[in-house]
């Protein structure tokens, strides 16, 4: 999926020689310390950055840098941020059904009956005719997931989806997570969360300065790390 992929901003060297594939069905979470690139990393994956050098694919095509081709595979990789970035003037619904009638054409009625059972799906078809202010940081999540799904791309992104919550509400936007990862969703996950990454994950990815300095399964990484990076790293969070 990415290949020898380098970045820059300016004078410092954000991503080094980044190689990581995610074969279809994968969850891969990704964890480091906060400054190791890890969001970067997400938003080059979706060209929300550019690259130095290196190689993006996306289901075997090559992410081209700009025009229409990029806008279609840029729409095969649904994005879950932090900070929700749900539309603060449109309801829940219409969150969902936007994307959908905007970029894949789909009728209203289409759209509509798609985003009623992807809010039921996510627990919150009740909040249908809500506006986001109006719910709590933990269901204003499961939208942003709701609306990522309804484009139904390949791969999700998600970048800390749970930093922005109240601790009651982490669980809820996990098991949602959890459920889509057993459905066989693809997907890439930073997170701080250790227990959704033992349960959940396929494959851990560490990074620091920029690197991929470990992968391996969740067992065997948090089990026996090998490097003295990612040693130091768990012995501060675990
Ligand atoms: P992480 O998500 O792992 O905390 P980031 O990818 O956000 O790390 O950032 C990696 C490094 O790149 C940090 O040192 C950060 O300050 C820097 N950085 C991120 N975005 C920009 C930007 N737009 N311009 C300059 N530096 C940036
Ligand atoms: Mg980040």
């Amino acid at each position: 999926m990415l290949e020898n992929v380098n970045k820059h901003f300016g004078e410092l060297h954000v991503l080094r020689d980044i190689n990581i594939t995610v074969d279809r069905g994968e969850v891969v979470v990704v964890i480091g310390p906060s400054g190791s690139g890890k969001s970067t990393l997400c938003r080059t994956i979706n060209r929300l950055e550019t690259v130095d050098t290196g190689v993006i694919m996306i289901d075997g095509e090559p992410l081209p840098e700009e025009g229409r081709g990029l806008a279609r595979l840029r729409s095969d990789v649904g994005m879950v941020f932090q900070s929700f970035n749900l539309f603060a003037h449109k309801t829940v619904l219409q969150n969902v059904t936007l994307g959908p009638i905007k970029v894949r054409r789909q009728n209203k009625a289409q759209a509509e009956k798609r985003a009623w059972e992807l809010l039921d799906r996510v627990g919150i078809a009740d909040q249908a005719e809500k506006y986001p202010a109006q719910l709590s940081g933990g269901q204003q999540q499961r939208v942003a997931i709701a609306r990522a799904l309804a484009m139904d791309p390949k791969v999700l992104m998600f970048d800390e989806p749970t930093s922005a919550l109240d601790p009651e509400m982490v669980q809820e936007v996990l098991d949602v997570m959890t459920s889509l990862a057993k459905e066989g969703m693809t997907m890439v996950v930073v997170t701080h969360e250790m227990g959704f990454a033992r349960r959940a994950a396929n494959r851990v990815v560490f990074m620091a300065d920029g690197q991929i300095v470990e992968e391996n399964t969740p067992d065997a990484f948090f089990t026996q790390p090998t490097t003295d990076r990612a040693k130091d790293f768990l012995s501060k969070i675990l």
